[in-house]
């Protein structure tokens, strides 16, 4: 079956000297993954090897997800120069990309993250970003769209709302369930990461923020929501993913330090 439309490029590896195998998140069919014959020749059609993040219109014939499908044309429409030239906005929109290419299963169509990683890219590559901010909202949208986070506004153990618990400071995050533990069932479960009263609040923030809107977090919650987001992820996952040490980096592998 033959398409046309919006992608993004997730992932490449090289299939011979002058082909690659490139993953790409399409608008409408999802993660497919294509062999793009002769791309990495110069005088290719795409002009050269297709790179990481390069976005644009592709036509491809998709068969089943076993089967590799192949590309026929690609034209770049942005290839996002402007992010690549900051290490930190760089490193951010590659974490993004291997993010969506763990979270979606091939072939399974998700135009609202489509949209979500194509605004976000655009997003880092504007001087005014604030990117913990950017990286913050992305992975909050994410993990809300594929289901694996619930609402952050009471405990899902006992059903106490954040509003309600005397001591604030101890609220805790499970990654197991999905949700925010109080203190009074905090002891009972065995995986679970401490939440600072600011993290409550932006994640209060990032739950009203509308599609498409500019949301306003200051850096040091929009820093600590990143690493709790990269905890449960990895969680969910069973293992970090290769750019959360240069994005999520302070914290580094005291990240797991709440593991039992
Ligand atoms: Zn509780």
């Amino acid at each position: 079956m033959r398409s046309r439309e919006p992608a993004i490029c997730l992932r490449t590896t090289d299939y011979s000297e002058t082909s690659q195998v490139v993953h790409f998140l399409t608008r409408q069919t999802g993660v497919v993954r294509l062999l793009a014959k002769g791309t990495k020749r110069p005088k290719s059609k795409s002009g050269g090897a297709i790179d990481l993040l390069s976005e644009g219109d592709l036509l491809f014939s998709a068969k089943d997800a076993e089967t590799l499908g192949v590309l026929m044309e690609f034209s770049e429409t942005s290839s996002h120069t402007a992010l690549r030239r900051d290490a930190k906005r760089l490193n951010t929109a590659l974490y993004m990309l291997e993010l969506v290419h763990e979270m979606l299963a091939e072939g399974d169509p998700h135009p609202a993250v489509f949209d979500l990683l194509h605004r976000a890219l655009q997003r880092l590559g504007q001087e005014d970003a604030p990117v913990p901010a950017v990286l913050a909202y992305f992975q909050w949208r994410l993990l809300r769209h594929v289901g694996l986070l619930g609402g952050l506004d009471a405990c899902v153990s006992c059903g106490l709302c954040v509003g309600e618990m005397s001591d604030r400071a101890g609220v805790y995050f499970s990654s197991r369930l999905g949700g925010l533990l109080c203190d009074g069932c905090e002891g009972s479960q065995r995986e679970k990461f401490h939440l600072e009263p600011a993290t409550l609040e932006a994640l209060a923030t990032l739950a009203v923020a509308e599609v498409g809107r500019r949301v306003s977090l200051p850096d040091p919650p929009a820093r600590s929501v990143n690493r709790l987001l990269g905890y449960h992820i990895a969680q969910q996952l069973g293992k970090r993913l290769k750019m959360a040490r240069h994005v999520l980096g302070e914290l580094g592998d005291g990240l797991f330090s709440n593991d039992v």
